[in-house]
């Protein structure tokens, strides 16, 4: 263990440093092996843990579903975990403009590899930045950090396979069931009050309304009130099956179509940004999916 490594763990009190810096020499390689890596948010947290498993520590930045990402601002704190950091996982698309800001700002300790899932999926600033509830986002995230993981440690790259496939295995029951909710709400109307939800929206097929007010939420701007007028009659007229909507953001505006939606009998189903703790992302998705389904379960075509 190097003094150099030591004096900066104390500088940044513990906080980050990955386990193997804080064990003794006389331990195995293989413990001090672990490659730290950063993920931005906490579902690529989630897979990279799951790829990886024991010999990967992973620190997520964006874990608390009670908070808005939108409002996120990194801290010392953040900036130091980076620094150890031998990967950094993030989503880009300007979700999460800070990352770009701190990776230009922090040193690394060594050789640091950036892996930007907006970059493997070819979405830029713009876009639609929730890339995690498009379906071939993270089969494509996956591979990446696997084959980052194999390189970098390869005389494990048997395990790192044998992880891999099993995680894209485990995303099967995954698109089984976003195929089978295509051929029942294929064209049926929807709407929510954010487009976090939007591409796996778009995957099942649903018609998605009101998206001009969703942007403006999403991006902290006031909706107009003729957006805000047409989502109301939407819900009032039930022209919508499903009201959506995000439980890490709810306004007053939000809590209000709640209501308008509720007196008009139609469905509401909130859905997170962020992994809730004890769910894995598969898990997570599938719940999500669970509850659309149950609001969905009166509808007929
Ligand atoms: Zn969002």
């Amino acid at each position: 263990m190097k003094l150099a490594h030591v004096l900066t763990c104390i500088a940044a009190a513990f906080a980050f440093c990955p386990p193997a810096l804080a064990q003794t020499s006389a331990q195995t390689s293989a413990q001090t092996a672990r490659v730290p890596v950063v993920a931005a948010e906490n579902f690529y947290g989630d897979v990279i843990r799951q790829l990886g498993g024991d010999r990967v520590t992973v620190t997520s930045i964006l874990n608390n579903p009670d908070e808005d990402p939108h409002l996120f601002e990194a801290s010392p704190k953040t900036a130091r975990a980076l620094q150890h950091a031998a990967l950094v996982v993030y989503n880009g698309a300007n979700y999460d403009p800070w990352m770009d800001k701190l990776l230009g700002a922090t040193k690394s300790d060594g050789k640091r590899t950036v892996i930007v899932a907006a970059q493997l999926t070819g979405k830029k600033p713009g876009d639609n930045p929730h890339l995690w509830y498009d379906p071939p986002t993270m089969p494509a995230v996956a591979k990446a950090v696997s084959a980052y993981l194999s390189s970098a440690d390869p005389a494990h790259k048997s395990d790192y396979d044998a992880r891999l496939a099993a995680f894209l295995q485990a995303l099967k029951p995954l698109d089984a069931r976003i195929a089978v909710m295509k051929s029942h709400y294929k064209g049926v109307p929807v709407t929510a009050t954010e487009p976090v939800f939007g591409y796996m929206s778009d995957a099942i097929g649903f018609e998605m309304r009101n998206t001009r007010f969703q942007t403006a939420q999403m991006n902290e701007t006031e909706p107009s009130p003729a957006d805000i007028a047409a989502f109301e009659k939407d819900l009032r007229e039930r022209r919508v099956h499903v009201l959506i909507y995000n439980s890490q953001a709810t306004g007053a505006l939000t809590r209000r179509l709640l209501d308008v939606a509720k007196d008009a009998h139609v469905p509401s189903i909130s859905v997170t940004e962020t992994l809730p703790a004890g769910k894995t992302y598969q898990q997570w998705m599938q719940s999500q999916l669970d509850a659309l389904a149950g609001a969905l379960q009166g509808w007929q075509r």
